[in-house]
């Protein structure tokens, strides 16, 4: 079959290998001048089904709000005389409830996991490298509130499929040593060790 694929960014020109292994005719096509010039140019790169929580959720809604005043904080909320923004905020907002949360992490869960197993093949089978590194993400909390908050969150994905290591200050240190001088400073953290980094440009 020939297939046309709009975008070059990761979602695309991974689409558009898989297609053709599959044995379709792939064309992608991108309105930059080279492929990965939008979002997937300059991410965290991090390939990290512990990052698999959903980010709407009750938490979320009041992050949401606060940020229509605040711009100060992680999430900007810019408000527009634009019909798209009010309905996507709607969506969101539908979201944010405990039971979609649950819901919405399960399938980010299974899609992380997945993911991650395909990028690895991926990066086996072309020799593609991204600077990978495979040793895990340690994620830690300065507060007590956020460290309860985060570690429920990290429970339920380790109660559906991730290993998880809920780690103490002296744990923490022992994981990543340049972390010795400030550890007064954090209440704790989760191990993720299959999780990885790597280099998305
Ligand atoms: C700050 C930040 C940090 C992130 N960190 C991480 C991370 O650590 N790990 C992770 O997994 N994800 C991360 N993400 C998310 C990740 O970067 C995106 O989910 C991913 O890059 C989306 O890829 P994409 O191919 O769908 O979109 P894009 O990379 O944006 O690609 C879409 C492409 O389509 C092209 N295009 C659009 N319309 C047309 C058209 N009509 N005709 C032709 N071409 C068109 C655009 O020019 C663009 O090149 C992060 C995102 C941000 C913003």
């Amino acid at each position: 079959m020939k297939i046309l694929v709009l975008g070059a960014g990761v979602v695309g020109t991974a689409a558009a290998y898989y297609l053709a292994k599959d044995g379709h005719e792939v064309t992608v096509i991108e309105r930059h001048e080279a492929a990965a010039r939008g979002t997937s140019q300059s991410n965290a790169g991090l390939v990290s089904p512990g990052d698999a929580t959903a980010w709407a959720s009750p938490a979320a809604l009041k992050t949401f709000l606060r940020a229509l005043w605040n711009h100060d904080l992680g999430i900007k909320v810019r408000l527009r005389l634009d019909p798209y923004f009010y309905t996507w905020s709607l969506r969101f907002l539908r979201e944010c409830t405990v039971k979609r949360l649950r819901a919405n992490t399960d399938i980010k869960l299974r899609l992380a996991l997945h993911s991650r197993e395909c990028i690895n093949q991926l990066s086996e089978d072309t020799g593609i490298q991204y600077d990978e590194r495979k040793k895990g993400i340690l994620y830690f909390f300065r507060s007590q509130k956020s460290l309860d908050t985060g570690t429920d969150n990290y429970r339920y994905l380790g109660e559906h499929g991730l290993p998880i290591e809920i780690v103490g200050r002296e744990r923490l240190v022992e994981l990543e040593p340049g972390l010795a001088g400030v550890k007064e400073k954090i209440a704790g953290g989760v191990y993720s060790p299959i999780d990885q980094t790597g280099d998305s440009k």
